[in-house]
């Protein structure tokens, strides 16, 4: 990937600004991007949209001062391809290739990193941001935007678009060295997690990376992670293998090492385990379906033509089952709260495997933020642990039942354990409940500095209303 430099976003940001202009004044401003990893449906429109095509690329790594600078709609594909060269990464990498680096701090993102590193917003140094005033402003911890730099994480676009965001990098070795630690009862999995998180250690060896992954009550698993720059073989998960199946074992610790590239694309090849729902997994299938196309974002395509013709629930019908509600979430609760959630979740919602990664606001926080609410539409607490279970498949609908019964229900068990949901798919909060849980009154606080004639969809239209 190369670096752009100054003049190529220069360009791309006049190209921007045209854009803009053509849409007019009293027109909604919207995106016009190709990828996305957005989850709910967004109404079709017919303005046209901003043209984001040139803030796409690296435009400089300083590799002394360990950061990078880099465009809103920047891949995190590119921005790895770019950092690693200097034995860089970024702070936290989503799993998901297209994740743009805008997209991740406005719609938040986690990874096996985030125990230590906290989240994607947390590694931003400044960001300037086009707000729906027009007006491109950077927002520092500090300055004089502090209210938009931190109002900015789960905004979702309701404030701006980052056009540019300066991030700290960290160093990574050339391979990960991995263990796949075996529990048979979730209880002792979270045990073993919230030991992990504080000492940042396991059986006297360091983890730099922890996330983990439930079969069953009785089948689940942690993977520690190392940075390291030992020799010796390397696995591969991008051909016939496939990477979660690999987690699995009777009992004990297995390792395995993978090179950081492919750590980092782990999740990507299979889109965690969602390619089976394609067959992608299956060894016959498999051994025909070209390399290049065993990636999330392919599967995104085949998601879109599910969705457009109905398929998923045609087959269903042929079969003499009923059609599937969507449920594709990811959802946050404290440390000692998840084996409850779990519990409840296992028999109430009939989808496995469930992804798990515990995660922590990074220490010390960012100068300027308030030590209660640091991140005011996210609130999570300094000190605390959380952790982030993720689970995207369907269940059965049942007959008569009212729009999206299975997510209303872990709305309501997530909000009962004090955790929050991620905002990227389908949500049914009821105003008041939606406004308590993200941020209160500061969105409209910010909507009224920043896009003063609402030109930018509000969060709650944007996220329950998918207007
Ligand atoms: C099935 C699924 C699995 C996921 N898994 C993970 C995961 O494993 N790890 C993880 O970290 N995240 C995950 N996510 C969440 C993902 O990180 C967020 O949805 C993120 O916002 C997607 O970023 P994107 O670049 O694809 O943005 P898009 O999908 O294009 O847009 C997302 C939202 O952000 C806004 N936006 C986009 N770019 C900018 C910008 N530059 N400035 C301001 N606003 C912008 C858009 O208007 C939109 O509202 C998952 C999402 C889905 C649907």
């Amino acid at each position: 990937m190369p670096i752009a430099g100054e003049a190529a976003y220069r360009e791309g940001l006049d190209r921007l600004l045209a854009s803009l202009d053509a849409i007019p004044t009293d027109g909604r401003i919207r995106l016009a991007k190709k990828t996305s990893n957005l989850f709910r449906a967004r109404a079709a429109t017919d303005t046209p949209g901003l043209d984001v095509s040139g803030l796409a690329a690296v435009i400089a790594i300083d590799p002394d001062a360990r950061t990078a600078d880099v465009g809103g709609m920047c891949t995190y594909e590119d921005l790895v391809a770019a950092t690693l060269p200097f034995g860089l990464a970024p702070t936290v990498v989503p799993q998901l290739k297209t994740i743009t680096l805008g997209g991740a701090v406005t719609g938040m993102g986690i990874e096996s990193s985030s125990f230590r590193a906290g989240l994607p917003h947390e590694a931003v140094r400044s960001m300037d941001i086009l707000t729906g005033g027009g007006q491109i402003v950077t927002a520092t911890p500090d300055g004089p935007h502090s209210d938009l730099y931190f109002g900015f994480p789960n905004s979702y676009g309701s404030l701006g678009y980052a056009t540019r965001l300066t991030i700290d990098l960290e160093p990574v070795g050339r391979s990960v060295e991995m263990r796949h630690v075996r529990f048979h009862a979730l209880d002792e999995l979270l045990a073993a997690m919230r030991e992990i998180v504080d000492s940042r250690a396991y059986l006297g060896e360091t983890v730099d990376y922890l996330d983990g992954v439930v079969f069953s009550r009785t089948e689940s698993y942690l993977t520690l992670g190392r940075k390291s720059d030992e020799q010796g073989p390397l696995s591969d998960y991008t051909g016939m293998h496939v990477y979660y199946r690999s987690l699995q074992h009777a009992d004990g610790v297995t390792r395995d090492r993978l090179t950081t590239h492919d750590y980092l694309w782990r999740w990507d090849t299979d889109w965690f385990w969602c390619s089976r729902a394609f067959g992608a997994q299956n060894p016959r299938v498999r051994r025909w379906w070209p390399k290049h196309l065993l990636r999330s974002s392919f599967y995104w395509k085949l998601v879109a033509l599910d969705r457009r013709f109905d398929i998923g629930d045609r087959l269903a019908a042929r079969k003499g089952e009923p059609p599937g509600e969507r449920v594709v979430q990811d959802i946050e609760v404290r440390i000692d709260r998840t084996v409850e959630f779990l519990d409840w979740f296992l028999t109430e919602i009939p989808i496995e495997p469930l992804w798990l990664c515990p995660l922590r606001l990074r220490e010390p926080l960012a100068s300027g933020a308030d030590p209660a609410r640091p991140w005011p539409l996210y609130p999570l607490e300094p000190h605390e642990t959380y952790v982030n279970v993720g689970f995207w498949s369907a269940v059965p609908e049942q007959p008569g039942q009212i729009e999206g019964r299975a997510n209303r229900l872990i709305e309501a068990k997530v909000s009962e354990l004090g955790g929050h949901k991620s905002l990227y798919s389908e949500a049914f909060y009821p105003r008041a409940e939606f406004d308590a849980l993200y941020g209160g009154t500061v969105s409209a606080e910010l909507k009224s500095r920043y896009d003063p004639t609402g030109r930018l969809l509000g969060l709650y239209d944007k996220t329950v209303r998918r207007q």
